[in-house]
């Protein structure tokens, strides 16, 4: 039949050799075990395309936690088992992780015979998957080593750069398939094949969207966040007017698009300043920025965004304007200091949103890194002891205020700098 195909050839040329040996050696566990074994979706998918991709799903006819059990004993290596969804993981030492799932749509040629499983298993489970570019399985045992199942035209709409769902109401079973239609066309370059965009939007129009837990929409969303051009995605999603069924009140515009691309920019340029970071939550900064509080709350409560989240975002906005301003006119840092002291990753990539210009972006960077960097040598117990100072409220403005001289001048020495400010003599 024409669904198989050798892919040995093509598995040869892409795979590394360590990754193929592995993949050869699953598929006599599957002989062991007397269990067909695949690997499937985006590993196959990727395969084809000519990309690196390490993530191992792998499909058993049969039972995958005892193929698991199987696996995880001869290799030495660690396994979490889910029983409930008959699936579990296997964990190398190098962060190299194979996933395995059952497939499970044995039918019964006669009641009270046993289950008979064949290859119409393997093929129900790709037709539960979302894409048939997602929906390919190459088997791994011995003797059919690099067959590839192509059952729904999987390499065909590779060729052609298309997305396709696999029946019409793929969207409805699973509406967070909406986003991810739109992250692999944005990825690979694809189109969505006209009829599944004809449904996409049937669904989207339905609602459908709405009835998916808020948790399964964010974590679609992080993935879009997360690819290569994620500005490219978010503006796809309010073209295709999915972003309006996730955040009713964002409104995408070319100026939310300028500001999320200054964003992006800004990642790179603060990537050495910050190791606590959120991508995420800066991108929603400006998606959800201006938004009036009674929305803000519905998006907090749906999408478990901290109410920290919503402090600090309506905190920003008060002080953008003025910020801005002070950056492009070059105040000096501490009067920056004075207005947003040291901001947090998120605050300080909301602020470079708003700044198109190479030196600005710099004098900012700059800011954030003699911000971060000025360390007062002298101690609050200074104050006490030698210029009999009592009061901590005073301690903390004289601290202060010689931190701000520093901010502006790196070089100074602090003990002559409080001398002068205290005007007095020491003891
Ligand atoms: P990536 O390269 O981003 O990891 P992927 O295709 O591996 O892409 P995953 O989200 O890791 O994406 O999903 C793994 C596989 O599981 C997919 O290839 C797809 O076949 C299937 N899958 C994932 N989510 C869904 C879904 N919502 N509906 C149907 N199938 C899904």
């Amino acid at each position: 039949i024409d669904f198989f195909e050798d892919a040995k050839s093509i598995m040869i040329k892409n795979i590394p050799n360590k990754v193929l040996n592995l993949l050869r050696l699953l598929g006599t566990y599957g002989d062991d075990n007397k269990t067909p074994v695949y690997v499937v979706g985006g590993f196959v998918r990727d395969l084809f395309l000519g990309i690196k991709n390490f993530d191992i799903d792998l499909v058993v006819e049969g039972n995958g936690i005892e193929f698991a059990r199987y696996a995880s004993k001869q290799l030495g290596v660690k396994m979490v088992e889910h029983e409930k969804f008959l699936t579990a993981s296997l964990f190398f030492k190098d962060g190299f992780r194979i996933d395995i799932a059952t497939a499970r749509t044995e039918y019964y040629d006669k009641p009270a015979e046993l289950p008979k499983v064949d290859v119409s298993t393997i093929k129900k489970d790709l037709y539960r998957r979302d894409f048939t570019i997602n929906a390919m399985a190459i088997k791994l045992n011995s003797g059919e080593f690099g067959t590839l199942y192509d059952f729904f035209g999987s390499r065909k709409d590779l060729e052609n750069k298309i997305i396709r769902v696999l029946h019409k109401l793929s969207f409805i079973e699973d509406p967070t398939r909406i986003i991810r239609a739109v992250r692999f066309e944005q990825r690979f370059d694809f189109k969505i094949e006209d009829e599944t965009l004809e449904i996409l939007k049937e669904t989207l129009e339905g609602n459908y969207l709405e009835k998916v837990t808020g948790q399964r929409i964010r974590q679609e969303l992080e993935k879009i966040i997360k690819e290569k051009d994620p500005v490219k995605g978010i503006k796809r999603l309010a073209e295709l007017k999915i972003l309006m069924h996730i955040f009713p009140k964002t409104y995408f515009t070319t100026t939310m698009e300028k500001k999320l691309k200054n964003m992006l920019v800004s990642f790179d340029l603060l990537k050495n300043i910050y190791t606590k970071r959120n991508i995420f939550y800066a991108f929603l900064r400006i998606l959800l920025e201006f938004y009036d509080m009674e929305s803000l709350k519905n998006v907090e409560e749906r999408y478990g965004i901290p109410k920290k989240f919503v402090d600090e975002l309506k905190k920003t906005e008060r002080r953008l304007i003025p910020v801005i301003e002070m950056i492009k006119t070059r105040i000096k840092f501490s009067d920056i200091y004075k207005v947003i002291g040291k901001p947090i990753f998120e605050t300080a990539t909301h602020i470079m949103a708003y700044l198109d210009d190479n030196n600005s972006r710099e004098y900012f960077k700059k800011y954030l890194e003699r911000v971060f960097s000025t360390k007062l040598n002298i101690k609050g117990n200074i104050l006490k002891d030698k210029f009999n100072i009592k009061s901590s409220p005073e301690i903390g403005k004289i601290m202060n205020s010689i931190f701000c001289y520093k901010l502006d001048n790196p070089n100074i020495n602090e003990m002559e700098k409080l001398k002068e400010l205290l005007g007095g003599t020491i003891e």
